[in-house]
């Protein structure tokens, strides 16, 4: 089934502006890599932030795993989010930043530390626990906001441009653990980016955004074969 379903979903910021998102309808499977792929200022951010819970819709519906998600907040939806820009607190050490949503969802302080310490260890960061956001790099930051949006072993996992502040040593890097961790959780992803070989590289499929709308939905080998 449909871990997460778009249905005539869009977005208007405001009335003399045409819509950022316009009647999207998309079905993303159980544990696949959906890339949404377009141009700046196509609605692919928009669009992951309604799945998110970050903007309200205009029109249509989100389904998550079955629950209409309309009125949730972002926190009750079964979901992890990692940005651009990590967004880690920085007085917090990595491990504290990590163990961040389990305390938000009270879990017990055993539970707690073997959960940070399995997932700084799927990011390959057991060593950096007690370090803060400062005395890290940026590759390593990102890691860490991986580490954090998984923790609570959501299904689904939301990344808008998780590679775009990196350079290219280690976004290629990053994208070769991304990979793996796709492989390793077995849960959805949901990736936002405008870069095609990237798209390419990491995706089941990838739903190409132009101007608030899907133009097509396609597999990489689909998506490259066409003229
Ligand atoms: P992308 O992620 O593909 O770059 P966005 O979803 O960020 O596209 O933007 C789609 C459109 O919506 C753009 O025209 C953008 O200027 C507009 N937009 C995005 N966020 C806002 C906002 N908070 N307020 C008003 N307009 C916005
Ligand atoms: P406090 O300052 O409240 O004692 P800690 O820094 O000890 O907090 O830990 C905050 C959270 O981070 C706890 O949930 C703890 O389990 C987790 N944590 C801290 N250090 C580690 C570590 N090295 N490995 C795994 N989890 C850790």
């Amino acid at each position: 089934g449909a871990a997460v379903r778009l249905v005539g979903v869009s977005k208007r910021y405001a009335d003399h502006q045409p819509p950022a998102v316009d009647d999207v309808h998309l079905e993303i499977g159980a544990g696949e890599f959906m890339t949404l792929l377009g141009p700046s200022g196509s609605g692919k951010s928009t669009t992951l932030n309604m799945i998110a819970g970050f903007e309200r819709l205009t029109a249509g519906d989100i389904i998550i795993d079955g629950v209409r998600v309309a009125s949730l907040p972002p926190y009750k939806r079964d979901l992890g989010m990692v940005f651009q820009h990590y967004a880690l607190f920085p007085h917090m050490t990595v491990a504290q930043n990590v163990a961040f949503p389990l305390e938000q969802r009270n879990v017990g302080r055993p539970e707690a530390r073997r959960r940070v310490a399995d997932v700084l260890e799927l990011v390959g960061l057991e060593h950096l626990g007690d370090r803060l956001p400062g005395q890290i790099s940026g590759g390593q930051a990102q890691r860490v906001a991986l580490a954090r949006a998984v923790v609570f072993e959501p299904h689904v996992l939301l990344m808008d441009e998780p590679l775009g502040a990196l350079d290219k040593k280690m976004r290629e890097q990053l994208q070769g653990e991304i990979a793996r961790m796709h492989r390793e959780l077995g849960i959805t992803f949901v990736f936002v980016t405008h870069d095609q070989e990237e798209a390419l590289a990491l995706s089941d499929r990838i739903a190409v955004f132009d101007r608030g709308r899907i133009a097509q939905v396609d597999t990489p080998r689909e998506l490259y074969a066409r003229p």
